[in-house]
């Protein structure tokens, strides 16, 4: 049986919640958005690092406020982050890097996702995800005030990996400057079964960096601690020399 894999998603507004928690927290730091000189697009992308810690970087101060400048001062701030990041990833506006900071209140399922690309578990689940051998987990505590006691909370950082099937995205001109493009992705994307990761099983594909997809490990693994307020969709796995395109 080929291993079967999930897109991690939220559930509908209209579904009752098992799980009262709210956060209002931030990541440490963050690159400003971009207002772009060539593509008169101001923008900023999603995409969080948290194991990234910029503590050290002697210009975190200007990663402290989220804002968006002109392009020319980003590149300069982005070019002092560079560093720091895992090597064959470029900045991105927006990039955010650091635990969470910030305030929670009430109380937390051990799975839960403040966005479809925002995973958090609690410690509990942590040690029984590792315990059981899941692999790809990267946990960063989360500092926030107002946990009730004893409560302990993570957010994985999700690795990239694998693809989004191509005809599940669409992808206009990239601007030469910034990098901006525009990006429509199906709501339930398949995914590319020649690029699907053998190494862990959980993953942000790269062409679709705020979809979280696990595999049946990883649900197999989470499902025994729920009830959650997360839900898995069951993602089509698709060869893309199939997809009937010719090259
Ligand atoms: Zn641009």
């Amino acid at each position: 049986m080929p291993m079967r894999f999930y897109q991690l998603q939220r559930p509908a507004p209209s579904t009752p919640r098992h799980w009262s928690g709210n956060i209002s927290a931030e990541h440490s730091w963050s690159l400003p958005g971009v207002e772009c000189p060539t593509c008169h697009e101001t923008w900023s992308g999603e995409f969080t690092l948290p194991s990234v810690d910029l503590s050290s970087l002697p210009e975190r101060d200007l990663l402290a406020e989220p804002r968006v400048e002109p392009y020319s001062e980003y590149a300069r701030i982005a070019a002092h982050v560079q560093p720091f990041l895992p090597s064959g990833l470029a900045p991105e506006p927006g990039m955010q890097f650091g635990p969470l900071r910030g305030t929670a209140r009430e109380s937390f399922g051990p799975l839960s996702a403040r966005y479809g690309w925002e995973v958090l578990v609690t410690q509990d689940a942590l040690r029984h995800l590792q315990a059981v051998g899941i692999r790809g987990l990267v946990p960063v505590r989360a500092e926030l005030q107002g946990l009730e006691a004893g409560v302990v909370l993570y957010e994985l950082e999700v690795p990239l990996r694998g693809l989004l099937h191509r005809e599940a995205v669409l992808t206009g001109p990239q601007c030469p400057t910034c990098g901006w493009c525009e990006v429509r992705i199906s709501p339930e994307p398949s995914l590319d079964g020649d690029a699907l990761p053998h190494d862990v099983d959980l993953f942000r594909p790269t062409n679709g960096t705020t979809y979280t997809f696990v595999n049946e490990r990883f649900v197999e693994a989470i499902e025994p601690l729920g009830p959650f307020d997360v839900t898995f969709r069951e993602a089509d796995v698709r060869p893309e020399s199939r997809s009937g395109s010719v090259h």
